[in-house]
């Protein structure tokens, strides 16, 4: 009997919202390069007595991301406490939602291996409060041979909103895809900066693996999940899920069994390793939060957040691909934020060709940017400039190598497009008398084509084509490719 394996993978995703301040107190969210244990306050180290109040603009994003992910919300929801024993828990229990969570039923499309979108299920969207930090010795210079760990609680109590997909990833790839679909809808609707580096988006994956009869397709196995963790780029998602499946499924060819377990990620060695199993998992003795009421989210809140929403990632794509004529893979790159997004309008409204226009974003631009290690909003280049040295190469009134050049001054030297243009002159300094001794010594040095030339034996106009080719390369390409035209008409007529 021939058996196939199909990976079953379902991902638990945590989003630091972007709010100033914490879930249930007044403190900073600005838990990265602070001095440890200076944003906080006795409701977030759970000191006796300390009440906890419900910061709304958390609701407010949380409510934001459920509606972008099209799930049913509900109002009157409850926060709950999850009870653990842990030295970056100063309250030996976490606020988060049990049962009854903020929004679920929702979907997210995604480009599946298929080729077409897919839908993606979402289980559940819920509040949750994120835990303190330990710093361990070897983590800090200045505590070097130390034996101790440090609690940091700076980030204890940093709202983030916990969703959770249905099980209907089919692949790693498929997997990449999800995270980042769902980053770019985060950073469009203002929830979150997303970014996994720096942890504001934190990926667990569960996942398993279905053996079946590769003929009838009869189930004959289904191994239980293992749930990864430790995930901090799309790139290791994908190679932390083709590890992992690759392990199961040898496991399961081998005649072995898989059993409920946690695995930790190692991004260097590349593989998963148990962290515990299913003998040691957690009973959390969730009991509804006695001093936190339930969350309200009434009829003019959602119509209010609903009519602040702004155009959606994939509706922007769709409008790309129809208005401008872009290709699929090209609309999917300029949309993938929105400011990278409305750099690229801004450059077609000031009267870039809009194909050409995407092609110097998603070139030069992004280059730079890329080399510069910045985001698109500190492009030394304004989008207003660049679509007028674009409409300059779509009307022929400057060469590609002349462009880039121009491009190279207005980056490098932090000129406008008005200096770099004077300083390079919009032919690159090529002057007409230039293009003339180019010109004539590119007919000087082809007699034959121009004797076919001038016999009536170029019908389709290749050879003419042939020479002018010849002079752009003569001038360095400097020259456009409709000044190079005219001399050449020029000299013919002079011929005849
Ligand atoms: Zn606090």
């Amino acid at each position: 009997m021939r058996h196939v394996y199909t990976p079953v993978i379902g991902l638990e995703i945590h989003v630091q919202l972007a709010t100033e301040s914490k879930l249930f107190c007044p403190c900073s969210t600005d838990y990265i390069g602070a001095e440890p244990n200076t944003n906080v306050c006795p409701v977030c180290l759970g000191l006796p007595g300390a009440l906890p109040t419900l910061n709304a603009r958390a609701v407010e994003l949380a409510v934001r991301a459920a509606m972008g992910l099209s799930c049913e919300i509900h109002d009157g929801t409850i926060f709950h406490r999850k009870h653990y024993f842990y030295a970056d828990l100063p309250k030996a229990y976490q606020v988060s939602q049990y049962d009854r969570p903020l929004a679920d039923r929702g979907e997210l499309y995604i480009s599946g291996d298929g080729g077409s979108p897919k839908r993606i299920g979402i289980t559940r969207l819920h509040l949750e409060e994120d835990a303190g930090k330990l710093v361990h010795s070897a983590a800090d210079g200045r505590l070097e041979g130390a034996r101790e760990s440090y609690a940091d609680f700076n980030r204890g109590g940093v709202p983030l909103a916990e969703i959770v997909s249905d099980p209907d990833i089919g692949s790693p790839r498929e997997a990449r895809e999800y995270v980042s679909a769902l980053r770019r809808l985060v950073r469009y609707l203002g929830v979150s900066d997303g970014d996994m580096d720096r942890g504001s988006m934190r990926v667990d994956a569960n996942v398993s693996v279905v053996k079946s009869n590769a003929d009838t397709g009869e189930i004959l196995y289904r191994g239980d999940r293992a749930e990864i963790k430790n995930m901090n780029s799309l790139r290791s998602v994908e190679r932390a899920l083709e590890y992992e499946i690759r392990r199961q499924r040898a496991t399961l060819e081998s005649g072995g069994t898989l059993e409920r377990e946690t695995r930790h990620w190692n991004d260097g060695e590349g593989v998963t390793t148990s962290m515990r199993s299913k003998e040691a998992a957690l009973d959390y003795r969730c009991l509804p939060d006695p001093d936190l009421g339930p969350i309200e989210v009434s009829r003019e809140m959602l119509d209010a957040i609903r009519s602040s929403l702004p155009e959606m990632p994939w509706e922007r794509e769709a409008r790309f691909i129809g208005d401008y004529s872009l290709s699929e893979v090209d609309a999917a790159v300029l949309v993938e934020t929105p400011a990278l997004a409305d750099y690229y309008e801004r450059c077609v409204r000031s009267g870039a060709s809009p194909l050409r226009a995407s092609n110097w974003v998603r070139t030069e631009v992004l280059r730079v940017l890329n080399e510069r290690g910045v985001g698109i909003e500190e492009c030394p280049v304004r989008p207003e400039e660049l679509g007028l040295l674009v409409s300059m190469l779509d009307e022929g009134r400057a060469s590609t190598t002349v462009a880039k050049e121009i491009f190279g001054l207005m980056v490098d030297r932090g000129l406008s497009l008005q200096e770099a243009t004077d300083r390079c002159g919009a032919h690159g300094g090529l002057s007409q008398e230039d293009l003339e001794l180019a010109a004539k010594s590119v007919l000087d040095a082809n007699p034959d084509v121009l004797a076919e030339i001038m016999g009536g034996r170029d019908l389709k106009g290749k050879k003419r084509k042939f020479i002018c080719g010849l002079v752009m390369k003569e001038t360095r390409g400097r020259a456009t490719p409709g000044a190079v035209e005219d001399v050449i008409a020029r000299f013919l007529e002079g011929m005849e």
